[in-house]
């Protein structure tokens, strides 16, 4: 028997317990199907702090829902393709796969060795064929739905990686900006689709764009419901909500026709048609197709159009043409600009200005000395903050001819009865571009024909596999000839290989599915050949009954950086799946937590900023308990020694308190000579049975809410109070054996090898990761309570000592209220606010026997009736304090009585329901 508990010594054995029962396997046919998720690693090397944070809390959740009977999916992979690993290849002289492959290794050593229980039967890698076959295989179903476009586009580009950056992937600065209530959608220019401006997220180059024939996701045909949808989401945190909404950005509006002369019409869209009258010009996209032709005979717009080319500090520039708009609705003249605000391809690429209601606007109109013209005004008729700020607040219509004296809301809906109005929405949304110009993701299985097109590889020749890799500047696809060089599936004419290869976030869109079925395979050819009809599903990437059984995602838990990709991405695939008949449910995940940072000398983690701490550095068991003791989940921490010491040193009290138990034991056995324990029950043995109770109802509960910072902050309340009972007097041994078993059994989701430990010492049958999840012998709905009247009435007794200085009491009396007086706490309790109190409490003829005093408690609890805390009764409250009288007596060394009050009783007087009264002598 190890004299201290040291989790290195003892891992690899449960380890291989562990694997060998084969216990974090998933049962094929689950009653209770639970399935929790950590988002899987991106393979960088190495774990951090982060991945430990957040696979600790999957954990912990799992195996406690494991012990509380679920059938719980718990699986791990390996987001294993990307930019990083061509780097890293790069640097180390390697290639993508060998650094990709040893990477892989070390983190599923480092995951085994923290304890987390995976279903490693079920582990999947993007970077395998068998895996990215299927990108391939959705890909070509997406494309046969219309889901996918291709396009030439305008793109991001970092000089430096030779790639195209998604719109996320470009750092702006202003990313964070959200959407003003006035605004129009082209006001956002974090919404910049391949608006340059802005440093690579990877290596932060200055990016710059390019003009590209690109593969996109119509992800924009979900827009509508992946918006909606947030309404019920209610297990996701709020921000990751807004921040969705933010970056789907619908806004509901109208499109204006602007007639422009010699042009024809122009439309600008806006969000504040009720302000349409207030219209002073009309600003255009430097993009718009009108300006290209304005550039060609105004030299002032050319210069203007190239000197905000592939800037993003444009600010509120423009430039005037000699061309004038009319209003249509005052068939007013205004002039018309140019200006870098307007993107091209959000909204209509056309904005109409309104300086008197707009911020922007008012703005721009002060630099070129444009008009305000007021048309809403507020109400209740106060002043408004013209000329020397805009009204932007709705109001109701004034100089707006027949609309006057509308409310803004009623104008909008009014106004667009006008022919030159159409009711419109907008979205910040853009369709996912999924064009990589690198060989370290998934081959987009497309072939390029003169004749035929682009033409999707047939579902037989997947997966496409990637060429052997080469270094090269540019793109290893495009130089490997030999794979590049291939037949037409139409036509078997020559043809070749699309190059590009996938996003990666393609891969993590659909991963949690593929969990559920990582052996489904796809026929071979010959076996179609042989005309076997096979069903469509077991040609697809996993089993729809299963994953209809198991979807959503219960809990789902991950760093917050992924609110507008990744968990967009699933949700968007998860739709578009449904849509296919692959699948039922149209939401992957039911919760969603977002770990925060831990923090180390005030500042994130981190290589870079060298202020990490390795994992294994403190020893690994400890280093989690600790990250899951210092917050709540969701909450930023600090990383401080010392507190790791009492994570230590909480493994260590549990492991010697149960050590000592089993020792007793073996001296028992051994020299027949027994160290004294009790057969018989005491007062305090009730104490300690009824705390074990109250205990599994107090952790069930943090448990149940992710609340691991208290869990452990119970257990070790619980712990120090097992010592004291032991201490105290021989234990009882039923009453603390069982203690010890139900500190092991709660211990065990977050600190799994001590528990077996602990378990194997108790001599307990099995694996406590199996056990079954301890259950409370009697009632403790009222857990709370009893606790908080142990709690108060303890330092009540140690206020009165230190008012009265008694440094050495001889006895403490404690006097438990008379029954009548719950009854009448009871009928104020009961009371709705308003009600006659005292009469009601008179009324009871058993209340009013007690003459003056009832009368004056009735008063008192009318007084109080709004604050009454809830009580136990007359009864339970004796019961508990005198099961408590121990401490008392233990803590201050003093004959402690407890009785319930009687009528000639001087203390009756003061004992109230929850507040004993109490005479120290
Ligand atoms: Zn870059
Ligand atoms: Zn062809």
């Amino acid at each position: 028997m190890l004299r201290r508990y040291d989790h290195a010594q003892v891992s690899e054995y449960w380890q291989h317990v562990w694997e060998r029962e084969g216990v974090y396997e998933t049962p094929d046919d689950p009653d209770d199907p639970t399935y929790v998720l950590g988002m899987f690693p991106y393979t960088s090397g190495s774990l951090h702090m982060g991945h430990i944070r957040n696979y600790a809390i999957t954990d912990a959740h799992a195996r406690y829902r494991r012990m509380a009977g679920d059938d719980v999916l718990h699986p791990m992979g390996w987001d294993a393709f990307g930019l990083p690993a061509e780097n890293a290849a790069y640097e180390r002289d390697t290639d993508p796969e060998s650094w990709t492959r040893s990477c892989i290794d070390r983190m599923r050593d480092d995951l085994a060795e923290m304890g987390f229980g995976y279903d490693w039967t079920r582990e999947i890698t993007t970077c395998d064929p068998e895996y990215y076959r299927w990108n391939q295989w959705l890909f070509t179903r997406f494309h046969d739905a219309g889901l996918v476009e291709y396009d030439a586009a305008t793109v991001n580009w970092c000089p430096d990686c030779e790639t195209v950056l998604a719109d996320a992937q470009v750092e702006t600065g202003v990313a964070a900006e959200t959407q003003r209530g006035d605004g129009e959608a082209v006001e956002h220019h974090d919404a910049a689709y391949a608006h340059a401006g802005g440093v690579c997220w990877r290596c932060g180059t200055d990016v710059t764009q390019r003009d590209l024939d690109q593969w996109f996701f119509t992800i924009t045909d979900y827009a509508d419901e992946l918006y909606d949808g947030l309404d019920d989401l209610d297990g996701w945190p709020d921000g990751v909500r807004d921040s969705q909404r933010n970056w789907i950005g619908r806004q509901e509006g109208a499109e204006v026709a602007f007639d422009i002369d010699g042009h024809g019409a122009v439309s600008a869209f806006t969000t504040r048609l009720d302000t349409v009258y207030g219209a002073t010009y009309l600003a255009l996209a430097p993009g718009h197709d009108l300006v290209a032709e304005l550039a060609e005979r105004d030299d002032a717009v050319a210069d203007y159009v190239e000197s905000v080319a592939g800037t993003d500090d444009a600010g509120l520039s423009g430039v005037e043409t000699d061309l004038t708009a009319t209003n249509p609705y005052t068939g007013a003249e205004i002039p018309v600009y140019v200006a870098a605000y307007v993107l091209d391809d959000v909204g209509t690429g056309a904005v109409m200005g309104v300086p008197a209601h707009n911020e922007r606007d008012f703005a721009v109109a002060a630099d070129h000395d444009l008009p305000l013209t007021q048309v809403v005004e507020p109400v209740d008729g106060s002043g408004t903050p013209l000329p020397d700020d805009p009204y932007t607040d709705d109001g109701m219509l004034t100089d707006s001819g027949e609309y006057d004296g509308l409310a803004s809301t009623a104008a909008r809906d009014r106004l667009l009865e006008h022919d030159a109005a159409a009711e419109a929405t907008t979205y910040r949304l853009r369709d996912w571009l999924i064009s990589r110009q690198r060989y370290w993701g998934t081959p987009i299985p497309i072939v390029h024909c003169e004749d035929c097109g682009a033409v999707p590889v047939p579902d037989e020749d997947l997966p496409v596999e990637l060429p052997e890799y080469v270094q090269t500047t540019g793109n290893p696809l495009d130089a490997a000839e030999e794979w590049k060089q291939t037949e037409c599936p139409d036509c078997g004419g020559d043809a070749t290989r699309e190059t590009d290869t996938m996003d990666t976030f393609v891969d993590s869109s659909w991963y949690f599915l593929r969990f559920l079925s990582p052996h489904s395979e796809a026929q071979s050819a010959s076996e179609q050949a042989s005309g076997e009809t096979a069903s469509h599903f077991d040609e697809a990437p996993f089993e729809q009954a299963t994953a209809d059984e198991w979807l959503p995602v219960d809990v789902y838990v991950g760093g917050e950086e992924h609110a507008v990709l990744h968990l967009l991405y699933i949700r968007f695939f998860t739709r578009a799946l449904a849509d296919l008949d692959l699948l039922d449910r149209r939401e992957p995940v039911e919760r969603l937590i977002n770990q925060g940072t831990v923090l180390h000398s005030g500042k994130k983690m981190s290589k870079s900023a060298g202020n990490a701490v390795a994992p294994h550095e403190y020893g690994a068991e400890t280093t989690r308990l600790f990250v899951l003791s210092a917050a709540h989940p969701a909450q930023d921490f600090e990383w401080t020694v010392k507190d790791v010491s009492t994570a230590y040193d909480f493994q260590q009290d549990c492991y010697e308190m149960v050590r000592d138990f089993a020792d007793q034991r073996q001296r028992r056995r051994r020299e027949q000579a027994a160290d004294p324990v009790r057969t018989e029950s005491a007062p305090h043995d009730a104490y300690l049975e009824r705390e074990i109770d109250r205990t599994i109802a107090a952790v069930t509960e943090e448990y149940d809410r992710f609340r691991f910072h208290r869990v452990v902050g119970e257990l070790q309340r619980f712990a120090r109070l097992l010592r004291r009972y032991a201490t105290y007097e021989p234990p009882y041994l039923f009453a603390y054996s069982r203690g010890l078993r139900v500190l092991t059994k709660l211990l065990a989701p977050i600190a799994p090898y001590l528990a077996e430990e602990l378990w194997h010492l108790l001599e307990e049958d099995g694996l406590v990761v199996e056990a079954d999840w301890p259950e409370a012998l009697r009632d403790v709905s009222n857990y709370r309570v009893e606790r908080q009247l142990v709690r108060t009435t303890l330092a009540d007794v140690r206020d009165i000592t230190d008012v009265v200085d008694i440094t050495d009491p001889e006895a403490i009396d404690i006097v438990v209220a008379a029954e009548w007086k719950y009854d009448a706490y009871r009928i104020a309790q009961a009371a709705d606010p308003g009600d006659a109190i005292v009469g009601a409490i008179m009324g009871e003829e058993r209340i009013q026997a007690h003459g003056d005093a009832a009368a004056d408690y009735a008063a008192d609890l009318a007084d109080r009736s709004a604050g009454l805390e809830p009580v136990v009764d007359g009864e339970r409250e004796l019961d508990v304090l005198s099961q408590a009288a121990w401490l008392f007596e233990d803590e201050f060394d003093a004959d402690v009585t407890v009785r319930r009050a009687t009528e000639d009783d001087e203390l009756a007087k003061k004992a109230k329901p929850n507040k004993p009264a109490i005479h120290i002598s």
